[in-house]
């Protein structure tokens, strides 16, 4: 099993206090980048692994072009 992506190194580095400073997209940004380091914050569908997916603005969610689960 890995690691939960919260207890990585990256995310350990993103304090409390400099997310709360951030904008609301540069909060999301800099959370992109620790979730999905391998790819430097673009999303990973979690079911089929396909970096394509749109961006639904409307809810803070993706939607994979692969597979169209939401994430
Ligand atoms: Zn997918």
């Amino acid at each position: 099993m890995s690691q939960h992506f919260l207890l990585s190194p990256a995310a350990k580095t993103l304090s409390l206090v400099k997310v709360m400073r951030m904008s609301e997209d540069e909060a999301r940004t800099a959370f992109r980048q620790v979730r999905w380091t391998e790819t430097e914050g673009e999303p990973i569908c979690p079911e089929c692994g396909c970096v394509d997916h749109y961006d639904l603005k409307t809810r803070q969610v993706y939607k994979c072009k692969g597979c169209s689960k939401q994430y």
